[in-house]
């Protein structure tokens, strides 16, 4: 199949990983709205929360609390936007499932309807591994 999401979980296309479980994979957004935007997926290919299996859900949802908490210790952001997108009438643009974890700022300015910006890798790669770093604390 060609999804570029499976592709990431299959290592064939690199990413900046930050989480990994059995069924679920976390990793850094390459265009972040933030410093700190993440991604957390099912290992396994479903494209919008219509078919995702409840197991699947559950088993992203739990990676979700993980990542967000990492990220508070990590970052100490004041908030934290996270949401997913289903179809391309929700603006959604890679049909694998997944949710985005944005850390927020007060006064960030920062409006998710923005047209996507590639990020500096290297930034990207830095506070990925400081987000790594803080799933075990
Ligand atoms: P959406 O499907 O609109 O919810 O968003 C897809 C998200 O995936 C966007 O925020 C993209 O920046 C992000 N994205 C696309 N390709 C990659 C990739 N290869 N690595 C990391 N993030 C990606
Ligand atoms: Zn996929």
């Amino acid at each position: 199949m060609d999804c570029i999401f499976c592709k990431i979980v299959a290592g064939q296309i690199p990413s900046v990983k930050i989480y990994e479980d059995d069924r679920t994979f976390a990793f850094m957004d390459i265009n972040p709205r933030t410093d700190g935007h993440c991604l957390v997926i099912p290992k396994k290919h479903s494209p919008t929360l219509f078919d995702i299996e409840e197991e699947e859900l559950q088993a992203v949802m739990a990676t979700v609390k993980k990542t967000a908490l990492a990220l508070k210790q990590a970052l100490n952001p004041d908030g934290l936007t996270s949401f997913q997108l289903n179809g391309r009438a929700a603006n959604q643009l890679v049909d694998h499932y997944h949710v985005h974890l944005v850390p927020r700022w007060a006064g960030d300015g920062v409006d998710l309807r923005h047209a996507l910006q590639a990020g500096d890798p290297e930034k990207i790669k830095a506070t990925g591994a400081r987000i790594a770093a803080a799933f075990s604390k």
